[in-house]
């Protein structure tokens, strides 16, 4: 059952502050706090999902579709697009989630390293 109380959440409500880089009716961009590369932004839908698996079950087409190209246009607003980029979402127990609100981490701004 999705938790209302984790940070991501705090952040849809504005009870916590974020470092803004896209927001439209679906979804919101920010940088993250513990920045893994030298550009590290988080994207996440607004409707209430616990991770991937449960966004495509819960979210209706127009909204992972808005979602996706959110993505799509973040990476144009990070001009990241001709230098490459990562994108991960981490899912459930094996794939060490954190935060349990479905979100993307974009990675870019360096040569990121090998996954193992
Ligand atoms: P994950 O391990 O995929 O759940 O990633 C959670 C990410 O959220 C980590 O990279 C954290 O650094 C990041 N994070 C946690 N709290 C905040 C916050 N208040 N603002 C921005 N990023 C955060």
């Amino acid at each position: 059952m999705y938790d209302d109380k984790n940070i991501f959440a705090k952040i849809l409500r504005k009870e916590i502050p974020c470092n803004k880089v896209y927001e439209n009716e679906h979804s919101l961009f920010f940088k993250d706090i513990n920045p893994q590369a030298r550009i590290h932004v988080l994207g996440i839908p607004k409707i209430e999902c616990i991770d991937f698996p449960d966004f495509i079950l819960v979210a209706n087409d127009k909204t992972v579709s808005s979602f996706f190209r959110s993505v799509d246009l973040v990476v144009d607003k990070l001009n990241i697009r001709d230098d490459g980029f990562r994108i991960i979402s981490n899912s459930g127990i094996n794939g060490g989630q954190e935060v349990p609100h479905f979100h993307i981490h974009i990675l870019a701004g360096e040569k990121i390293g090998s996954l193992r």
